[in-house]
């Protein structure tokens, strides 16, 4: 009931058409939004606001949804706030005058920043009374702190903050927040803050205000022609297809203008896959065994590639003669006589300073026609003297930023698996056979530099084994089954999807996939290991909840060289206390030396899962009384810069990895194991 009468009232009416979008009236939705964990309440929360400001400030719809998403820029574009907790604090401190220490002592006692910061704010006595800040102003700001560099970075950052947050709550100074009620309420203060943390503890996640998005534009066209509300049938409609839109193109910067210029339901016919806007690469599966992929894939036509242990790349090139207009071109592309090219990562990462002689040599790889191509591939260390791959260990002692190309001392080969795009056409829903064909077609493997992904397309048992015994032999990890026909072969940007499998070598013994786990804490070592870490917690992402959960300790695979640089790298981001969004068991002696902010993400082994009281990694999930699932005798195999913390395992998947288990289904029912 509230929702339906909400849905007829503007959510925040003092703000006047054509006006810029106010800060404070997206904060009041937020404020409501953290007041629910039901997600069809957020969702009509967010979408009644985008209503709210198609019909007073549609210029202003971009920098709104970014902030909801806490986002200042596509991906690709590399625009990161990552301000750490020590600068908010000071310039909470200087732009309110208490005492760093007072700061200090309130983030210990209340444990969120955001929240120190509101108190702080309406202790302020008001002098004067600034102007109040706007959506797009702050959208702006937060940009220019984001791209300070050079001398004075830190100063000229605190500063920024500073402005930002003098000049928050101004329409409400006089009026004391009181932190204990509505936490924090809409307090301006406490979202700058939570935004400059990178965490706006809302539960609104990209995946809600999608569809708001699509909710709020098609009931925006349907009523500002004066007709009905649309139904629940055209809504979802609008829906899949801007999420469709989106996965093909993840940039609101490009999507946004064309659905106020087309209109949403317009949108897939105007808005397409492009070269120069990275698409989330599509994953596969884990299975167990060969006779799995058989079950799994019984009755269809697959193919079996060699799994190739390396970086994934995804190409975009656009030769200069392509008559071609492109919306958007990522910032760092680099140019040749021929063209315009960027490679980017599995996360959208910009990885062009990273493989300048890949974007050297790649001209000389396309065919004559090929004007414009997005390409999926893997980058892998190349053994010049031997012609034979190596291991993934040898490509991560390359430099990762301003690589020269005649400095380069690790060859790398570019392993080709699949074509995206190829001359203006998007080919994601073409089948695989076709897109693999266009691939051959268009490009010409050089040795050492250029090379389609080795395959055999067979459904038979023992001609499967015998590739994946070629494809350890050759260095790789093991084999990528994929549906070779019909649309169960088009390729499914960002998802992990059931027409992909992989078959690692190591799969075939022990649990299935390696997990990518959070660094939280570390224990300091013992005997000779005691002036660095020796054993680590860590945890999976939950991304419902945007908690971390603790899944084990680890002190195995580690050698000597690694500890040491791993104290480096992990001293400088140790934190006072746990996050409040680290979920951990409360025993005293389960509690790390050290707490981390949550940056760093291994990949570990596990010989088995089990449930534990100690770790509370998919409590929830598994329903054992408190008892989360956890590690037995893990081992660290690397770490994996190219992951984010919350691309980490999420807990479903260990819920799900835990649930397969042999023990489960056998109903033997699990060991439960407490000891590290
Ligand atoms: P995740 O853990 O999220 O699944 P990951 O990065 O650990 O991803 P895997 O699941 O082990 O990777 O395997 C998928 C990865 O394998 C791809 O992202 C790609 O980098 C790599 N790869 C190597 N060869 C191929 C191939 N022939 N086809 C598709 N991917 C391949």
């Amino acid at each position: 009931a509230t929702l339906t009468s909400a849905a007829t009232k503007d959510p925040y009416p003092d703000w006047k058409p054509g006006e810029p979008v106010p800060y404070a009236a997206l904060c009041t939705t937020f404020s409501k939004i953290e007041m629910t964990t039901k997600r069809l309440e957020i969702l009509a929360h967010c979408s009644l606001f985008l209503r709210q400001v198609l019909r007073l400030s549609p210029n202003d719809l971009l920098p709104t949804v970014l902030l909801m998403i806490n986002k200042l820029a596509a991906d690709y574009a590399g625009v990161e706030l990552g301000i750490g907790e020590s600068l908010i604090m000071k310039a909470v401190s200087e732009s309110t005058g208490r005492t760093l220490q007072h700061i200090k002592t309130d983030q210990n006692e209340i444990g969120d920043l955001g929240l120190v910061a509101a108190k702080s704010r309406s202790k302020q006595p008001t002098m004067f009374k600034p102007k109040p800040l706007t959506v797009p102003g702050i959208h702006k700001a937060f940009l220019a702190i984001a791209k300070i560099e050079g001398q004075g970075t830190q100063g000229k950052k605190v500063d920024g903050i500073k402005k930002l947050l003098s000049a928050a709550d101004a329409h409400s100074s006089g009026k004391s927040i009181d932190i204990t009620k509505d936490k924090g309420g809409p307090s301006e203060a406490k979202f700058i803050v939570r935004t400059l943390e990178g965490k706006l503890r809302l539960g609104l996640a990209e995946k809600t205000v999608l569809p708001a998005l699509a909710q709020a534009m098609l009931t925006h066209e349907y009523t500002s022609k004066g007709n009905k509300i649309p139904s629940a049938a055209d809504l979802a409609k609008a829906e899949s297809s801007l999420k469709s839109v989106y996965s093909e193109l993840p940039s609101y910067e490009v999507i946004i203008p064309a659905m106020l210029e087309h209109g949403i339901l317009n949108l897939r016919d105007n808005c397409h896959l492009q070269p120069g806007v990275p698409l989330k690469p599509m994953l596969a599966k884990p299975t167990k065994s060969i006779t799995e992929v058989l079950d799994r894939f019984e009755g269809k036509h697959f193919t079996c590639e060699y799994k190739y242990d390396g970086e994934r790349a995804q190409i975009h090139f656009v030769a200069h003669d392509a008559k071609m207009e492109l919306a958007t071109i990522a910032p760092s592309a680099g140019k040749s006589d021929k063209g315009v090219s960027n490679i980017f990562s599995r996360n959208s990462e910009d990885l062009s300073k990273k493989y300048p002689d890949i974007l050297a040599k790649l001209p000389t790889w396309v065919k004559d026609g090929t004007k414009s191509f997005v390409l999926d591939c893997e980058t892998v260390a190349w053994d010049t003297e031997e012609k034979k791959v190596l291991p993934f260990q040898q490509l991560m002692t390359r430099k990762r930023k301003d690589v020269k190309v005649e400095d380069v001392k690790v060859k790398v080969c570019v392993f080709a698996f699949d074509l995206l795009y190829l001359n203006g056409e998007a080919l994601v829903n073409k089948s695989f056979r076709d897109r693999r064909e266009k691939l051959q077609e268009a490009f010409v493997p050089v040795e050492g530099e250029f090379a389609f992904a080795k395959y055999g397309d067979t459904n038979e048992l023992e001609e499967i084994q015998i590739l994946l015994e070629d494809s350890v032999k050759a260095s790789c990890e093991g084999l990528m089954v994929k549906m070779l026909d019909g649309p169960e072969s088009y390729y499914e940007p960002s998802r992990r999807s059931q027409n992909w499998l992989k078959v690692k070598k190591d799969y075939l013994a022990g649990v299935g996939d390696s997990l990518d786990l959070v660094v939280l804490g570390a224990y300091y070592g013992k005997g000779k290991r005691t002036s660095w870490y020796g054993a680590f917690l860590l945890a999976c992402y939950n991304p419902n909840t945007q908690n971390y959960e603790t899944v084990c300790n680890i002190g195995t695979g580690f050698s000597e060289a690694i500890l040491e640089t791993l104290h480096e790298q992990l001293s400088e981001i140790v934190i006072d206390r746990p996050k409040p969004f680290y979920v951990h068991s409360s025993g005293n002696k389960d509690q790390p030396d050290v707490w981390f902010e949550p940056r760093h993400v291994w990949e570990v082994k596990t010989a088995d899962l089990t449930l534990s009281p100690r770790y509370k990694a998919a409590a929830d999930e598994v329903g054992g009384s408190g008892k989360g699932v956890s590690l037995r005798f893990p081992r660290f195999i690397k770490e994996r810069d190219d992951k984010k913390a919350d691309e980490a395992s999420s807990s479903r998947m260990i819920a799900e990895m835990y649930q397969r288990q042999e023990s489960v289904t056998k109903n033997k029912g699990p060991s439960v194991d407490d000891d590290f």
